[in-house]
């Protein structure tokens, strides 16, 4: 059996010279009059960013990010608010919380200075193994490869991987033919360049093959099986979630909002949730309820959520609750996962309700 050209062929210098060409212009692309820290700073910010996030809706977040935050110290000092400010219209504020964990570790354990190695950037809290080899490959010159999506549909095509690629196995695989290929002098060019042929070229759907410098090495080109690979991603199975989010208002029409705590929809301000499986809750609000006379119904219309695999189903559970009678001290309240609990205005209500889930919930109220 013939070997495969891939393994013969200088493919990575034809694709370097692509990239050269047709490399996308990206404002933590053209920083390098900057200096060492502040790429790093820059290229850590946008790729968490880039997660889960289209980048145009990034590159305008970006900008004001580093205008405002312009280095590791000022994002590990800065307020809440700031951070939730600027993250906000991201999603999954969870990576702006893990940043500015990652900036206070880099303060404490490396005195301020960016690691240089992918091994030490696993450490940085938020950076999984794509973060980490990116930062080390483009800054530090770390020859590791870089495999996000992108890249996985390319090697899948170029590999003609029609099955597997999704299991540990195939990533593994797929992780070993780029560290196998990718270049001493110039890592960063390469990943960058792989990625950007996935997002421009060899798409999803309709990948301009004709056009593609990989087309003379390509297997899955070669065999007419491009759309086989990679094969379709097994779904993550969703949980249906049935939820109650109690509003609460008082006498001067004033709702309660809370700054949750630990655990669903942690540090979001928004109105208590319970589960409507939690029988024991419930039936505490409602004791609580009939005890101090405070009124309540259950709005008719509901919200439908979803947050990564949870698909949220959400009524409002209004109950009026005279000041006199409330108390956070009472068992209910304190038995709620939050960490402050504040009256808000109605017309206060939509900015300091923090998550998309209960902005939808606020809609509801006339
Ligand atoms: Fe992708 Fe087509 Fe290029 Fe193969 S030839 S890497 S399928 S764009």
């Amino acid at each position: 059996m013939s070997t495969p050209l891939i393994e013969t062929k200088p493919w990575p210098i034809h694709l370097l010279f692509w990239y050269e060409k047709h490399k996308r212009s990206f404002p933590w692309r053209e920083n390098t009059s900057c200096d060492l820290h502040t790429r790093v700073f820059h290229t850590w910010i946008c790729e968490i960013m880039s997660q889960q996030t289209l980048i145009s809706v990034v590159l305008p977040k970006f900008e004001k990010f580093i205008a405002t935050l312009a280095h590791v110290h000022a994002l590990a000092h800065c307020s809440e608010d700031t951070l939730r400010q600027l993250w906000s219209g991201l999603g999954y504020y969870a990576r702006a919380r893990n940043l500015q964990k990652g900036a206070q570790y880099i303060l404490e354990k490396h005195k301020g200075l960016f690691p240089s190695t992918m091994k030490e950037w696993l450490l940085v809290p938020g950076c999984g193994p794509y973060t980490a080899s990116i930062i080390a490959s483009v800054c530090f010159n770390e020859a590791v490869g870089a495999v996000d999506g992108n890249v996985i549909r390319v090697v899948s095509r170029l590999l003609n991987l029609q099955h597997g690629v999704w299991e540990k196995s195939g990533q593994e695989k797929i992780q070993q033919f780029v560290n196998r290929f990718i270049p001493d002098d110039n890592p960063g060019d390469f990943n960058q360049a792989m990625m950007d042929l996935g997002a421009t070229v060899c798409k999803k759907q309709n990948p301009t093959c004709e056009i593609c410098p990989l087309n003379t090495v390509c297997l899955a080109f070669q065999k007419n099986t491009v759309s086989l690979c990679p094969p379709v991603k097994p779904r993550r199975q969703m949980i249906d979630e049935n939820l109650y989010a109690l509003v609460f208002y008082n006498d001067q029409k004033k709702y309660l909002v809370i700054k949750r705590g630990k655990g669903f929809l942690s540090k979001t301000t928004g109105f208590p949730l319970l589960k409507e499986t939690d029988t024991d809750a419930l039936s505490t609000l409602h004791t609580t309820a009939k005890s101090h006379n405070w009124q309540v119904s259950v709005l008719p219309s509901a919200v439908q959520h979803t947050i990564t695999h949870h698909k949220i189903n959400a009524r409002a559970m209004l109950i009026q609750c005279p000041n006199s009678f409330f108390d956070s001290k009472n068992v209910f309240f304190k038995n709620l996962p939050h960490d402050q609990l504040v009256w808000v205005e109605k017309s206060a209500l939509k900015e300091n309700l923090s998550s998309s889930l209960d902005q939808k919930v606020k809609n509801l109220l006339s």
